[in-house]
């Protein structure tokens, strides 16, 4: 296998604490060594073992890529108007939704696989490496199995998501369609996804039907995750950490059990900074979770409705200026803190062994992803 040096890195965060005893691990004057499709070695430039090639990237900061844990991409249309309308005032409900479900159904998989491709490749150029992408917009047996198959194409990390909303013509039968998501649904989708998710909301689905459907999703061997707390307080989070779940999303309105169940269970709490701008509501505290040893990821939640944004550097900025996280918290979150959240050990981190995943910015330092908002800053993806 022919090996790279890659020299000419100013700044690396490297998620290995090993080197400088901080989270983020950070060497200056770097050099990685990547051998197929892994990393060899990492270390100081001067320290650097020889390779078959060498290549300077000429001074900026590297980071590993970014692992967006969390996005809905598989979709038609999209729902620019109902943006318009919240920001001239009406409110989100989770009843969006079934605009883009009809849009979906309607859709070719051609259209489908297109537009998840389109999301994937901004993604990409936008420094993420590695993208979890959920069903959700079919919402039956067929719809719900082919937009899986479409996400697999894309990306090992699939979730079956039928639990996103009762579609309507479930409306006088909610009791049904959990039935049909526990049951058929899941079989036909299984076998296309590794975890199951559900939204755990008021008008979505309530804490006994969330354990229904994931018990179900755990014995046909998805992992669980949820969409929880995002609304308003709830039992989500604490129902989350009860089953020990990897991951709960959002988590925007917390109590102190709710943050002292994340802390004791180890359940990653994914926050999506992006959904908070995009519908102008309050931030989750993300203070007071790193405070309690909660580990933290973040996420873009890219969706039609709630947050059409792609950009994991924005949710660095937002994390930072709204949410009181430092730069190098976001940064991890973003990056190590994805992994966590998708129970992955080999992204995320810049180690011997791990995926060469590696975002090259078109600047000195990782602190202008916060300090520089808005700036398209990912010079070069090496993946
Ligand atoms: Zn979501």
């Amino acid at each position: 296998m022919t090996s790279l040096l890659l020299t000419g890195i100013a700044e690396l965060v490297t998620n290995d604490p090993t080197h400088d005893g901080t989270p983020l691990g950070l060497l200056h004057d770097a050099a990685v060594v990547v051998e197929g499709r892994r990393i060899a070695w990492v270390g100081p430039r001067h320290a650097a073992p020889d390779a078959d090639a060498a290549r300077d990237l000429g001074g900026p900061a590297v980071l590993p890529g970014f692992v967006d844990s969390h996005s809905h991409l598989v979709f038609n249309g999209d729902r620019a108007e109902e943006f318009a309308a919240r920001m001239a005032g009406e409110s989100y409900a989770a009843g969006g939704i079934r605009t883009t479900v009809a849009a979906t159904r309607a859709a070719s998989d051609e259209q489908l696989y297109a537009n998840v491709a389109r999301l994937v490749a901004e993604m990409r150029r936008q420094g993420t490496t590695t993208v979890e992408i959920k069903s959700g917009y079919g919402l039956n047996v067929l719809d719900e199995a082919r937009s899986l198959a479409i996400a697999r194409e894309f990306t090992e990390e699939t979730t079956f998501l039928g639990a996103h909303v009762v579609p309507p013509e479930f409306a006088d039968d909610p009791a049904g369609y959990v039935e049909l998501v526990s049951g058929r649904m899941l079989e036909a989708a299984a076998p296309h996804a590794r975890w199951i998710d559900v939204f755990c909301e008021r008008g979505a689905f309530d804490e006994d039907q969330a354990r229904t459907i994931l018990a179900a999703g755990q014995a046909a061997g998805l992992g669980g995750r949820l969409h929880a707390n995002q609304l308003g307080l709830g039992p989500g989070v604490r129902l989350g950490c009860e089953l020990g779940l990897t991951a709960v999303d959002h988590c925007t309105y917390l109590d102190d059990a709710d943050v002292a169940a994340l802390a004791d269970s180890g359940t990653v709490a994914t926050l999506l900074p992006g959904v908070e701008f995009s519908t102008r509501s309050p931030y989750p505290d993300a203070r007071a979770l790193l405070d309690a040893g909660v580990t933290v990821a973040l996420a873009s939640d890219c969706n039609p409705g709630s947050c059409y944004t792609s950009s994991m550097p924005l949710c660095v900025a937002l994390a930072v200026r709204e949410m009181r996280m430092t730069p190098a918290e976001a940064v991890w979150a973003a990056t190590a803190g994805g992994a966590r959240a998708l129970a992955r050990d080999d992204v995320g981190v810049l180690a011997p062994g791990h995926r060469a995943h590696l975002t090259v910015l078109d600047a000195p330092s990782y602190l202008h992803l916060a300090y520089r908002p808005g700036v398209p800053l990912v010079a070069e993806v090496i993946a």
